[in-house]
């Protein structure tokens, strides 16, 4: 290995090359160079710490301000021996990406409605073709296109007759249908099961679904966008089942099924179209139990569904 006194042609470059460094870094610690001795106090305590460097280490020095005026200093005999030079900062080595948050649920959920399926556009389910209800429950599978998934027991799809020719649409599953999957078994679904038999029918003659799967905290009312990621679902059902009336039970199920906002009070015992199916809205069991007297106009409005049947109360089948 060659030494400084082996080879003083080469003592004299290594010479000229630190007076050269020497020279840039004076020149860097007055013009921004500041940065680098920051950066080396900073790199050292954080290093010290464990701690990843910064992002503000990679920043680029700010420009440099213009100096204020200063006075001219009288002239001094001899000049102080400059400081030496800090230890010039290695080059970082590229430091690797910061691993990226993977996204939570509820960054998920923040897909824009009109970029989830459409009905109609079920993968799996071919447009245009009659799916049966296990294609789309299979299309549905653990679903999680709205924000309800966050705190269901079980989805809710639907049960009954897949062939029935009557549906009964209601708004979402409650308490008792969330721990039990299915639509309708609480204190609302004992009244609707009465009403069912009224009309001459049983559980297992009609289908019974609600607008949406997943039971809404609280029982709170289902958000305009859950129920835009969950309705394709419920288009795909009456599709499936293609009955020959609809009972819409309480606002939901007739607002989404109709796209009209009338008041339910209004829209009730009217019949309505929807996709070349009879459509009745009428109220909901739950707004029945909370007022009594409504049941009469709703009992009106399944006698005329009754009637399209060409049912008499009390008759079966
Ligand atoms: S309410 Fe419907 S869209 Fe929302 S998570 Fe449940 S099944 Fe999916």
């Amino acid at each position: 290995m060659a030494t400084v006194s082996e080879a003083p042609e080469t003592s004299q470059e290594l010479s000229e090359v630190l007076e050269d460094l020497r020279r840039h870094l004076l020149w860097q610690e007055e013009d921004g160079g500041r940065v680098l001795q920051v950066d080396a106090r900073l790199a050292a305590e954080l290093r010290g710490a464990g701690l990843p460097r910064p992002q503000a280490l990679a920043r680029p020095p700010a420009a440099k301000a213009a100096p204020p005026a200063q006075p001219v200093p009288a002239p001094q005999p001899a000049q102080a021996p400059r400081a030496p030079a800090p230890e010039p900062e290695r080059p970082m080595a590229a430091r690797p990406a910061m691993p990226r948050a993977a996204p939570s649920p509820e960054m998920l959920l923040e897909v824009p409605p009109q970029s989830r399926p459409i009905a109609g556009a079920l993968p799996g389910v071919v447009e245009g073709e009659r799916p049966t209800l296990d294609q789309i429950r299979r299309e549905l599978g653990d679903c999680r296109r709205c924000k309800l998934c966050t705190g269901r027991k079980n989805i809710v799809f639907g049960s009954g007759n897949p062939r029935a020719e009557l549906v009964f649409v209601g708004e979402g599953p409650g308490a008792d249908e969330d721990v039990q999957g299915v639509p309708f078994v609480g204190a609302a679904g004992q009244l609707l099961t009465k009403m069912i038999e009224a009309m001459g029918y049983n559980r297992d003659l009609v289908y019974i679904c609600n607008v949406v799967k997943c039971r809404p905290p609280g029982n709170r009312n289902p958000e305009p966008d859950e129920v835009t990621a969950c309705e394709p679902f419920l288009r795909a059902q009456l599709r499936a089942v293609q009955p020959k009336a609809i009972v819409a039970l309480g606002k939901f199920a007739a607002q989404t099924l109709l796209r009209d906002t009338t008041p339910i009070t209004r829209l009730r015992g009217q019949w309505r179209e929807y996709e070349g199916i009879k459509l009745m809205p009428t109220f909901h069991p739950a707004y029945l139990l909370r007022q009594p007297a409504e049941k009469k106009k709703a009992w009106e409005d399944l006698q005329q569904v009754m009637k399209f049947f060409g049912k008499q109360p009390g008759q079966r089948g």
